[in-house]
């Protein structure tokens, strides 16, 4: 995930991008309204961090323009925390609002909190959408096909959608429950170990079990081999 960073204060700067570089996130940075306008424009980045005090735009006037040029999800970072600098943010097309100072674990949660919310909203013609691609393996929700190095990979209806839901953010950690909610009907109340019996159905398939890593206590997470 490309996520651009709209930020004129470079020391706060340069700690959220080494964060997201630390955390797996491709960052770049920029110090001004017209740069973010022109990147976005140009570039298309998968999210926007945006402060609201910039030198040469209001970052209020920076959001609703990105709104307008495209769907990529903003999350809005500002010292300013009145209600109404968050009710504003929203209206214009934030897609959530963090007051400074912040922890990098906040933002990181945030971010994949709203990239999951907002995934559905991709715009059409972004054959992306649909598809994850990661290391040799590929994974077609339209065509429900798992090719892993060139080579079909079957798999039963809830294994593919275990491991595209995973696959949605690699290398972040998906709690069980969290699995169960998002691929078993949200009124299903059976127990976690049908996760764990699918991830290892799963992992045999693929050839290796290192393509879902579990993190004891807590869930299951997307990585790649090697
Ligand atoms: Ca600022």
């Amino acid at each position: 995930m490309q996520i651009l960073v709209v930020e004129d204060d470079e020391s706060v700067a340069a700690g959220v991008v080494e964060g997201l570089t630390r955390a797996g996130f491709a960052a770049s940075h920029v110090a001004t309204g017209g740069h973010a306008l022109d990147t976005v424009r140009d570039s298309c980045p998968d999210f926007v961090l945006l402060d609201l005090g910039l030198p040469d735009m209001d970052g209020t006037d920076v959001c609703r323009a990105v709104r307008a040029l495209t769907a990529t999800p903003i999350i809005v970072v500002s010292a300013r925390d009145e209600e109404i600098d968050r009710v504003l943010a929203l209206e214009l097309g934030a897609d959530d609002y963090l007051v400074k100072p912040f922890g990098m674990r906040e933002l990181i949660a945030r971010i994949r909190a709203v990239a999951r919310r907002t995934d559905e909203r991709v715009p059409d013609g972004q054959p992306d959408a649909f598809n994850r691609n990661l290391g040799g393996l590929s994974i077609d929700q339209r065509s429900r096909r798992v090719v892993l190095d060139g080579v079909e990979v079957r798999l039963t209806a809830k294994e593919f959608e275990l491991l595209y839901y995973l696959a949605e953010d690699p290398g972040a950690v998906f709690q069980r429950r969290e699995i169960l909610r998002a691929v078993w009907d949200s009124d299903w109340y059976g127990t976690t170990k049908t996760v764990d019996a699918h991830v290892a159905a799963i992992r045999k398939k693929l050839g290796d079990p290192r393509w879902i890593e579990a993190v004891r206590g807590v869930g299951f997470r997307l990585g790649i081999p090697g």
